[in-house]
């Protein structure tokens, strides 16, 4: 049998690095791959997720391994996705490792913060040269206090961030900082990258076009101020994607009073479009609901639409029900089968969005008498909605009595809904029913 021999590399051969002479992002990238092969992963199980700026280049350098760039900040993003996909639907095997410079970091802070209280399984590696190196030295928040920058000629006065405290601060378990030219990098992002969970690397780098020429900045004051260990005193967790295997995905399944198995029959063939319209807080989403359970329970298929003003608990409360014995591949109604309209309120809203104005000579308006005179190709019944069921029960009362005279779903489903909904009070929209019933002229 051949023997695989250790691999010494996951660049390319005789790759051409493309920075400025001089520029850490050289020591970056020599590390990140010493890491790799001190791991000798298979390069099929690395996925480098790059972010836009100088360091974000280096992923043309890399053959084998997947590489994925991606926009300005949001490369912990992409990778948290990443991670997240193969870790809970997958077998949690690959090794995922962002390249993100200053700039990026800063523009996607909240990317790594997530990132960092998941406790996901992804690398951040960043190149920290205090400045936008790529797009013209433009001072970053990583930028310290008197630095020099086109953007701060005379010297930055907005002391920096400390990227490492805020990891601490998201519960990040490994956080450590190295300059560019340690000798240890390789190490450290190699721990970095077997880390089960969130690990973060800041490189301390110059960038030899911009900060150099214009600062007091070498490689040997970078290694001065690095602090070696940041993570010490964060308890040990356990990484985002097995939690959820562990918590959610094995987590006993609940009772749930969502799942309703059909145990009615309809007679409907075909689809029927309902549009219910009426007053915020009076119930009328809630009717709908239970209708759409109702059809759910009869055998038919059923979609609910709801809308209502911003302020949600004033004004109008429209919701858009589709019964159907096929699957509802639309669920917008062009022309209204029937039309509930339970108050003034409602009234306004289905002129106002052309519901009464699609109507049909065969589409069934059902309206609280009192209601103003409206124009309506439908036919329409007047009710005493208001006067016997009060605006509460009006919008189902009236569904539920449509229903009686149209037989669209099961009548008992609709009864086991509105009695299992509301219990001894359900008896008012049986004495509802009854007293509407003579007025339903379909
Ligand atoms: S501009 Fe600065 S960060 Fe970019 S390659 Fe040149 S030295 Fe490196
Ligand atoms: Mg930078």
């Amino acid at each position: 049998m051949e023997a695989t021999l250790p691999r010494t590399t996951f660049t390319k051969e005789n790759a051409a690095f493309p920075f400025c002479k001089g520029c850490g992002h050289h020591h970056y990238v020599k590390h990140l791959d010493e890491a790799f092969v001190s791991l000798q992963l298979d390069p099929k199980q690395v996925c480098i997720v790059s972010d836009i700026g100088c360091i974000g280049i280096l992923d043309s350098l890399f053959a084998e391994p997947h590489t994925f760039h991606t926009t300005h900040g949001r490369s912990t993003a992409f990778a948290t996705g990443i991670a997240l996909a193969d870790g809970i639907l997958h077998d949690a095997k690959l090794k995922t490792v962002v390249v993100i410079g200053d700039g990026g970091a800063t523009i996607g802070l909240l990317h790594l913060v997530n990132a960092a209280l998941m406790n996901i399984d992804v690398t951040v590696v960043l190149a920290n040269n205090f400045l936008y190196g790529m797009t013209g030295g433009q001072h970053s928040q990583f930028s310290p206090l008197e630095f020099v920058t086109p953007t701060t000629p005379a010297g930055n006065i907005v002391p920096p961030m400390d990227i490492c405290s805020i990891m601490k601060s998201c519960g990040a378990t490994y956080i450590r900082q190295a300059s560019a030219t340690d000798k240890n990098l390789g190490t450290i992002i190699g721990e970095a990258i077997a880390h089960p969970g969130f690990a973060i690397v800041e490189v301390l780098e110059l960038c030899t076009e911009w900060a150099t020429p214009f600062n007091k900045i070498d490689g040997k004051m970078l290694t001065g101020s690095v602090h070696h260990n940041d993570s010490g005193g964060v308890p040990e967790r356990k990484d985002f994607s097995s939690l959820y295997k562990e918590k959610v995905l094995g987590a006993p399944k609940r009772p749930s009073d969502d799942t309703i198995v059909p145990h009615y029959t309809s007679p409907l063939r075909g689809s029927r479009r309902i549009v219910l319209a009426g007053t915020a807080g009076e119930k009328v989403q809630l009717a709908s609901f239970l209708y759409m359970k109702s059809a759910i329970a009869s055998g038919l298929h059923a979609t609910q639409k709801n809308d209502n003003p911003v302020t949600q608990g004033s004004g109008f409360s429209l919701s858009e029900l589709c019964v159907s014995s096929d699957d509802i591949l639309y669920t917008g109604i062009d022309r209204p089968d029937a039309v509930i309209i339970a108050s003034a309120d409602g009234l306004k809203e289905v002129r106002a969005n052309g519901t009464l104005a699609r109507c049909t000579p065969d589409s069934i308006v059902v309206a609280e008498q009192t209601l103003p005179e409206f124009e309506c190709a439908g036919k329409v019944s007047r009710l005493p909605l208001r006067a016997v069921c009060t605006g509460s029960r009006a919008a189902l009362s009236a569904l539920a009595a449509l229903n009686v005279a149209k037989g669209w779903v099961s009548q008992d489903a609709l009864w086991e809904m509105i009695d299992g909904k509301f219990k001894e009070k359900s008896a008012a929209f049986h004495r509802d029913i009854e007293a509407l019933m003579p007025f339903i002229k379909i």
